[in-house]
């Protein structure tokens, strides 16, 4: 007959595999240490500060993001991965989400001793999204709840806001390979295929609504129209004080690829310049508009609005030589 182990016995193996447990751990980062000093990475000693940190935050709230609560306004951030660049030059990754509302930001600091240490910074959002986080999982958390809106007369607005080579464009517009950007997976494709799924529905189809984009660009304090030859338009408050961007084209279009196509239209004429992150950087902010009309008259719009790197003053012709890429319409 098989005898029952005492608990004393029990509690004798638990610290037996906790120490092997802890050993291995050991070992892995015995290892770790030594390749990064046979590599010679000049920040392994906060690269591994920054590892101890995360391993001891309690990142039991990574479970799964849950919906967002009804705001006016709703703040997400991003993280996106170090690239290939980055990961060269042994560039820290400085950034954790330890959870679906809270950033981390990891600081350098030298006491006077010179002993160093890590300052740890967290902010709280809306919303965060980790380097793993797709452009679909970002769209389902921003600008999918505000698709319907525009159904009831609204006019709703999203913005992707940060530093050039952040990801904004790659949030918004899709992802570059080299100069060529794949538009069916950026926000501006995502909001046009709900666009085109909702006018479809019994709720929508009886409002008889048509769909129009327009494609706009402020540069150095001017408005050029992406979509009619970069034409300089005028920006005037109308007798509702409304403000009005006169002249701007706006193109019907029957289905998402006729939306993509304006979208790849467009952003083949923004002006871009090249810059120590991104070879193809924004120097505009652009501003893409899904219109729904009901009868000729302004029924709802979404704005798309992909501002420049803000930190370089980029709404301003001075600086790095910018090149305007053109492009027969034909
Ligand atoms: P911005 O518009 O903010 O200047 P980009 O969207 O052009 O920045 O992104 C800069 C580079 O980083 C691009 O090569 C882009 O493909 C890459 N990138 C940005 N975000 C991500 C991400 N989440 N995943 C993978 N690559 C990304």
């Amino acid at each position: 007959m098989k005898q029952k182990k005492s608990p004393c016995l029990r509690e004798i193996e638990k610290l037996q595999k906790q120490r092997e447990k802890h050993r291995r751990l050991q070992l892995e980062i015995r290892a770790q240490r030594a390749l990064a000093v046979n590599t010679g990475n000049p920040n392994y000693e906060i690269q591994s500060m920054i590892e101890e940190c995360r391993r001891h935050l309690d990142c039991s709230q990574l479970s799964g993001p849950k919906p967002l609560e009804d705001h006016r306004i709703c703040v997400c951030v991003r993280k996106r991965p170090l690239n290939q660049r980055e990961t060269t030059m042994k560039d820290l990754d400085i950034i954790t989400i330890p959870s679906d509302k809270v950033v981390m930001v990891h600081e350098s600091k030298q006491k006077v001793d010179l002993t160093r240490y890590l300052e740890n910074q967290t902010f709280c959002f809306d919303h965060t999204f980790d380097d793993t986080a797709s452009n679909e999982l970002v769209y389902q958390f921003t600008a999918q709840p505000l698709v319907e809106s525009i159904f009831h007369k609204g006019m709703a607005t999203c913005f992707a806001y940060g530093q050039t080579g952040s990801g904004k464009t790659h949030t918004i517009g899709g992802a570059f390979s080299g100069r060529d950007q794949d538009c069916s997976k950026g926000t501006y494709a995502m909001v046009a295929q709900d666009v085109f799924l909702l006018l479809k529905t019994s709720a929508y189809k009886k409002l008889d609504l048509k769909v129009y984009g327009t494609f706009f660009e402020i540069y150095g304090g001017k408005v050029y129209d992406l979509l009619n030859w970069k034409k300089t338009l005028q920006v005037l408050e109308d007798g509702s004080q409304q403000i009005q961007v006169v002249g701007l084209q706006e193109q019907e279009v029957c289905c998402v690829e006729d939306m993509l196509n304006l979208a790849e239209l467009g952003n083949s004429c923004r002006t871009s310049g090249q810059t120590s992150v991104n070879a193809q950087s924004s120097r505009s902010h652009t501003v893409f508009q899904i219109i729904l009309k009901s009868r000729g008259k302004l029924h709802g719009k979404f704005s798309l609005v992909d501002l420049a790197g803000n930190e370089r003053g980029a709404d301003n012709c001075q600086g790095q030589p910018e090149k305007t890429a053109g492009r027969s319409r034909d």
